[in-house]
């Protein structure tokens, strides 16, 4: 996504020279986001993932070179080397090599049945399974186990969700609004297994049986989904000495400790002078943000961008768009605005009377007002915030 989007912002900023994107999969760059939703329930075709139509590179001369990953980087000599042996050199060279999923480390987490999820390949294999398996044990209550849960509900299949934690979502909402995720999924009819993990898959005959849970229980399963977290894939920098910490370090323009190597996506830690600090964000809106910035930064461009960040799912007869980054500091209020529809609301996190994130639910047109309300940093009127009669714009 955020390669994509950096050789579009180069050929609109007019850079005409030399463009090679190196993407490992065979694929010409895609959206990952309706991999787990729409894509994955069929309602979307292999047309409507890509980031370009097909012949957009060939017209904006982009070299695209696809199905072979580069494996290593020399800062020294500024080239990279592909597995097929090529060398290419570079004046500047961007790192979007994104993320790829944590691994399951019990017994029986090779066994055939056990399911990623990152690729457009694996959500087609997942779209197969839903078609021939019954029962789904889905490991994992972050948003790729939540919107899998979701599609595996739509499929048909009796579907167990293995909770980490006390709730869904728990690290990212916090106990007040984790609730409405929990509730939703119960609502259709997902059994959720809360403060458990699992700590062995069975199997027979190589394929996965059942999943044996951290207190002893045990639930049969013909297929399991693996939804617990991505890593950063920063090897590349880290071998070529490249400074990491919690993915690639990058200052506001994207710049990495080599003055022409940048790094954008989800292996950015990037400096956001509007907080203060460093954030790595493993969201779509960032990786095509970050696209743009990194760009413009490798033509000499002092770009930066201090928006909030922003993510949305869509799950069953819910979409939410969430706005804004909760700082080590916490939050201190949660300001619930609720509309007489009761599937429609705005959720606040307040720090020291200060807006640091919200969520709209089945609300639309309203998250740049919350971004906005944010970047001011000014000391917000609780009760005027929870009045839905009271426009946000006016806040
Ligand atoms: C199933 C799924 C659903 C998601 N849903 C949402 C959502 O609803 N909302 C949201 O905000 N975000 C969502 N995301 C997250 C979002 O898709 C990512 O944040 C985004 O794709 C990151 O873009 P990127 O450019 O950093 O990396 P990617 O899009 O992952 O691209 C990185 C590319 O680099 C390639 N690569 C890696 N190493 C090498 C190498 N050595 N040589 C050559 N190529 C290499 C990879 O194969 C990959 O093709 C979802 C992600 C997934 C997987």
């Amino acid at each position: 996504m955020a390669g994509a989007i950096a050789t579009q912002t180069l050929r609109e900023e007019g850079f005409d020279g030399k463009i090679t994107l190196l993407g490992q999969e065979p694929n010409a760059p895609y959206e990952r986001p309706p991999l787990s939703k729409d894509y994955l329930q069929g309602k979307a075709d292999r047309d409507s993932i890509f980031v370009h139509p097909g012949p957009w590179y060939a017209e904006h001369a982009v070299e695209l070179s696809l199905g072979g990953a580069v494996t290593s980087l020399d800062p020294a000599s500024r080239t990279v080397t592909t597995a097929a042996g090529a060398q290419l050199p570079y004046d500047k060279l961007l790192l979007a090599t994104g993320s790829e999923p944590r691994r399951l480390d019990v017994p029986g987490a090779d066994l055939d049945g056990v399911y990623y999820l990152r690729n457009v390949e694996d959500s087609e294999r997942i779209k197969i399974e839903f078609a021939r398996a019954k029962r789904v044990v889905i490991i994992g209550a972050g948003w790729i186990g939540l919107e899998t849960a979701a599609a595996a509900r739509a499929a048909g299949l009796a579907v167990t969700l293995l909770v980490s934690g006390d709730l869904p979502l728990q690290h990212v909402l916090g106990l007040e609004a984790a609730p409405i995720f929990d509730e939703l999924h119960r609502s259709h009819g997902v059994d959720l297994r809360y403060r458990t993990t699992a700590a062995e898959l069975t199997g027979r005959q190589g394929s996965v049986t059942g999943v044996m849970l951290s207190d002893g229980t045990k639930i049969d399963a013909d297929m399991i989904i693996v939804g617990i977290g991505a890593a950063p894939r920063t090897e590349l920098a880290a071998a070529a000495g490249l400074k990491i910490d919690n993915g690639i370090v990058v200052d506001e323009h994207l710049r990495t400790s080599d003055p022409d190597i940048f790094a954008a996506g989800d292996i950015a830690h990037a400096y956001n002078p509007r907080l203060g600090r460093h954030i790595r964000v493993e969201h779509w809106a960032n990786a095509r943000r970050q696209g743009v910035i990194a760009a413009k930064a490798m033509l000499g461009q002092e770009a930066v961008d201090v928006r909030p960040s922003y993510f949305f799912t869509d799950q069953y007869d819910l979409s939410m768009e969430y706005t804004g980054d909760i700082g080590p500091a916490g939050y201190d209020r949660v300001i619930f605005r609720r509309q007489a529809d009761p599937n429609q609301m705005i959720v606040f996190w307040l720090y020291d009377q200060r807006i640091q994130a919200g969520m709209n639910i089945n609300i639309w047109d309203v998250a740049d007002d919350i971004a906005r309300l944010i970047q001011s940093a000014r000391p917000i009127n609780a009760e005027n915030l929870g009045n839905p009669a009271i426009p946000l714009a006016t806040l």
